[in-house]
């Protein structure tokens, strides 16, 4: 059986990010990873929208994470972002916030926002949308990605395995280390950090261990050929059920995300255990897009004429207290029903920042990073004064 001092399931995102980190405290670390490359499941098949904070309008706490790891993501890995877009932020009349609002949380969260210039005033229909904005947001290329963080693991020295499934998760004999029970064989591990997202339930369940709470959506991701006015522009129509249209760098397309029909069901761990592998692999999927299209051309009328591509599918997996004010907190446990059993939920790519941060101060043990995080003067965050509210 072979022995590492840590062992990280799942070479997502998160999962790779983590094992850097992990090296620096550690000799020897292996990624775990099912499918045959890294990076090929929620890493890749989601908005690639780097948040700065806009998104969250009634979610401060996440807006202002946002803000603070925007600018650690966009300087370590620049390369793997793309800027060349202009990315207008539209209020709907009947949006849970007003234009007014809008524009006073981005002041105080610090968020630059302009008034979006007639030419993209004009793409939208002025009985439905209250006001467009110009921000400052952009979208990583996933395939980029993959190959930076191929790269750093190779340099640093973790061992890869890919095509390998862990099956279960067990104390050791000597109450410390732990054992992993894989598809096709066995390791064992100081510690072990669950990165599996979506699957991060399945390894407990099949471990006998507590379940988490999450709330789990298959959800579809249409990519189209936008028509030329949008060629250049993402659009994010907020907030409530209305919609977002962004360049997806890793197909040079645009994807496309409705809050009403992306998800085509949805339900709650604890309510009823379903293992969400076998409901992507077993789901029905028709594709939604032309309710989709019909429904957002009435905000821009010109996305009718986009050319639709394809769908992708992934479950998204999220905490379900985050229901109503829509934050996208991380999730970190430690010695999770084993001793040295960490699970990492991330829940936005930008998360990273926190994860490490957080494992820096819960678990001892050195960040990667070196993306210091900004302070709230830099970032121009309102700090109201004695006697303001
Ligand atoms: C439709 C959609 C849109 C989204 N839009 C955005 C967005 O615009 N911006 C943003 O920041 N975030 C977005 N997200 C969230 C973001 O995708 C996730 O937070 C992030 O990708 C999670 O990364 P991860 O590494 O935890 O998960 P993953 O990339 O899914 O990695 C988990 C890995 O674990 C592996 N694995 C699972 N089980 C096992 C096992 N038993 N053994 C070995 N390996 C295993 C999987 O194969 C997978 O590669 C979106 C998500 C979805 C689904």
């Amino acid at each position: 059986m072979r022995s590492f001092d840590a062992v990280i399931i799942g070479g997502g995102f998160f999962g790779c990010y983590v094992a850097l980190s992990l090296r620096r405290a550690f000799s020897s670390v292996a990624v775990v990873e099912r499918e045959p490359d890294l990076l090929t499941r929620a890493s890749y098949v989601n908005q690639a929208r780097v948040h700065n904070g806009y998104h969250y309008p009634r979610s401060l706490m996440t807006a202002l994470r946002s803000r603070v790891n925007f600018p650690r993501f966009c300087e370590e890995f620049g390369d793997c972002v793309e800027t060349g877009f202009t990315k207008l932020y539209a209020i709907a009349r009947e949006s849970k916030v007003t234009a007014m609002q809008f524009e006073r949380f981005c002041h105080n969260i610090g968020a630059r926002i302009d008034s979006a210039p007639p030419r993209c005033r004009a793409l939208f229909d002025s009985t439905l949308i209250e006001e467009v904005f110009v921000v400052r947001e952009c979208a990583f290329n996933a395939v980029k990605l993959r190959a930076r963080l191929k790269a750093l693991l190779t340099d640093a020295g973790v061992e890869v395995l890919c095509g390998t499934s862990v099956r279960r998760v067990a104390q050791g004999n000597d109450g410390d280390s732990l054992d992993l029970e894989l598809v096709d064989g066995r390791l064992s591990a100081g510690h072990v950090f669950n990165c599996t997202y979506s699957q991060t339930n399945t390894i407990l369940r099949q471990s006998g261990l507590p379940l988490l709470p999450l709330k789990h959506e298959l959800c579809e991701q249409p990519l189209l050929v936008p028509p030329p006015p949008l060629a250049k522009l993402g659009v994010t129509v907020i907030d409530g059920p209305f919609f977002s249209t962004m360049p997806f760098p890793a197909r040079g397309l645009h994807s496309l995300h409705h809050v009403r029909y992306t998800p085509h069901h949805f339900w709650l761990d604890q309510e009823e255990y379903r293992d969400p592998e076998d409901n992507i692999r077993s789901a029905r999927k028709r594709s939604r897009y032309p309710y989709m299209i019909r429904d957002i051309a009435r905000f821009v009328p010109v996305l009718e004429r986009a050319t639709y591509v394809e769908s992708l599918w992934e479950m998204k997996t999220v905490l379900p207290q985050n229901e109503i004010d829509d934050g996208r907190p991380i999730l970190l446990r430690r010695d999770h029903g084993l001793r040295n059993l960490t699970v990492v939920l991330g829940a936005k790519i930008d998360n990273i920042y926190d994860v490490i941060d957080t494992m820096d101060k819960t678990l001892g043990l050195p960040g990667y990073s070196r993306q210091r995080e900004p302070s709230a003067e830099a970032l121009g965050v309102h700090q109201p004064r004695q006697g303001e509210n």
